[in-house]
């Protein structure tokens, strides 16, 4: 959409207010409401805001920062009255020179975006975002952490008790011009997956901001709780979001090649080598909560080791079995507590390096990657990934393609926020260490 459309669409639509939204490091989307007298002026000249206060922006003492509006991520909340209604737009953050924020996340996936395009290449990626709903306690209007159904996988009504809300959610996306295909209870009870069509990989991270908005919103107006946490409870399921990418190369799918073994071509075989070469480096961005790696652990259906494969879902990247247009790798450890534009910005360069540098991977495996021991794994040289945040830690800040898709100004806060992340929980006595040793010793 342009300018003229979105003055027009406001005028027929007789919208209220505006509502534009950035994304801070730690990936939480925020927005600053204007009356939309100021909608032009603003889609002209940017609206300024006191960057200090965003979570890994700027000092004090250069505060002064220009949201700039994307009118072609305009949409109107589904869920405002027609006397309130509101439009939203996503923004780019500029200094007050004029030049893009280093520190905005999605000027970081830009850039990349821009790399791939001068190699020749358009990403397409598409989520598959994975979270739990909890009942809300009426006083407190807090989350109740417990099941509120008992329903698996693709489970349905009396034991699904989240699908109405789920229904409405996909409606609101849908108004919103999301292309839903498909919703569906999961795997852990409480739990729910709403996958929406793959779109070039700023777009995805768009929309994924977006989404969790409206799943977290629907879920409340249903007097829910949605989380995207991704361990709620030990040995039940956790929630991923795994990513569908790909890469085309003029209008044709790169990763294709009827000629090759599996048909699939050497610009995938070299992206999964250069995923798989930069996987530890990058897991602290797919995977940047202490609760992650909790997450990461073997028997839940979340991949433990550097891998990929054909169709076997416990490797860490698969390829699923579409061809032709439809070719694709699956990388399976991300999860949503991720910023997408950082984590979609890291898998795309590890991919991207990996063609610049002709990696090729390791074979993929066959067998469940799962009930492989040790001695076996060690063998076939598949390594893990980071067991815990700190380790992830360690090998992020060796990484220099990290420093380069983040830039030096989110790296630095970046690591400041997860060095003090994994400080907090290591001084934290747990109630699992009170229940295991306070009468033992
Ligand atoms: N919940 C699983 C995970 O943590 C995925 C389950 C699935 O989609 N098959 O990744
Ligand atoms: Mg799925
Ligand atoms: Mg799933
Ligand atoms: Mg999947």
């Amino acid at each position: 959409m342009d300018k003229k459309s979105v003055l027009e669409l406001v005028k027929r639509e007789n919208v209220r207010f505006v509502r534009l939204q950035i994304t801070d490091i730690n990936g939480f989307l925020k927005n600053v409401e204007i009356p939309v007298k100021l909608l032009e002026k603003s889609l002209d000249e940017g609206v300024m805001f006191d960057g200090s206060s965003i979570d890994g922006f700027v000092r004090i003492e250069e505060s002064d920062m220009y949201l700039i509006p994307d009118a072609s991520t305009v949409a109107l909340l589904p869920w405002k009255d027609d006397d309130e209604k509101t439009m939203r737009i996503i923004c780019d953050v500029h200094l007050p020179n004029g030049e893009p924020f280093e520190g905005d996340p999605r000027y970081r996936l830009k850039k990349v975006v821009q790399r791939a395009k001068e190699m020749g290449f358009i990403a397409h990626a598409g989520p598959e975002p994975e979270f739990f709903l909890f009942k809300r306690d009426e006083n407190s209007d807090r989350p109740i952490v417990g099941f509120m159904d008992r329903g698996s996988y693709f489970d349905m009504l009396p034991v699904d008790k989240g699908e109405e809300t789920r229904k409405e959610i996909v409606i609101s996306l849908e108004k919103m011009g999301f292309d839903i295909e498909a919703a569906h209870h999961e795997v852990a009870p409480s739990q729910h997956e709403i996958d929406f069509r793959y779109a070039d990989i700023l777009k995805t991270a768009d929309n994924i901001q977006t989404f969790k908005w409206v799943v977290k919103t629907i879920a409340l107006m249903n007097g829910l709780y949605a989380t995207f946490m991704p361990k709620p409870f030990a040995q039940v399921n956790g929630s991923g979001m795994h990513i569908h990418l790909s890469l085309f190369e003029n209008g044709k799918n790169a990763f294709y090649d009827p000629e090759k073994p599996y048909e699939l071509s050497d610009v995938l075989l070299n992206f999964v080598g250069g995923i798989i070469k930069y996987a530890k480096e990058l897991t602290i961005v797919t995977n940047p909560i202490i609760n992650s790696y909790k997450r990461l652990v073997p028997g839940y259906e979340a991949p433990i080791n550097i891998s990929w494969a054909l169709g076997n879902r416990s490797a860490m990247i698969r390829v699923p079995a579409a061809r032709g247009q439809a070719t694709r790798i699956e990388i399976r450890n991300p999860d949503p507590s991720c910023n997408p534009y950082l984590a979609l910005a890291v898998l795309l360069e590890a991919g991207l390096r990996g063609i610049e540098e002709g990696i090729l991977p390791p074979k993929p495996v066959g067998e469940n990657i799962f009930k492989l021991n040790q001695t076996e794994r060690k063998k076939r040289k598949i390594q893990n990934l980071p067991g815990n945040l700190n380790e992830a830690l360690e090998y992020f800040s060796r990484s220099s393609l990290i420093k380069d898709v983040l830039g030096d100004h989110i790296y630095k806060k970046f690591l400041e926020t997860k060095k003090k992340e994994w400080k907090e929980f290591m001084m934290h006595v747990t109630d699992w260490e009170k229940e295991k040793y306070l009468e033992l010793y």
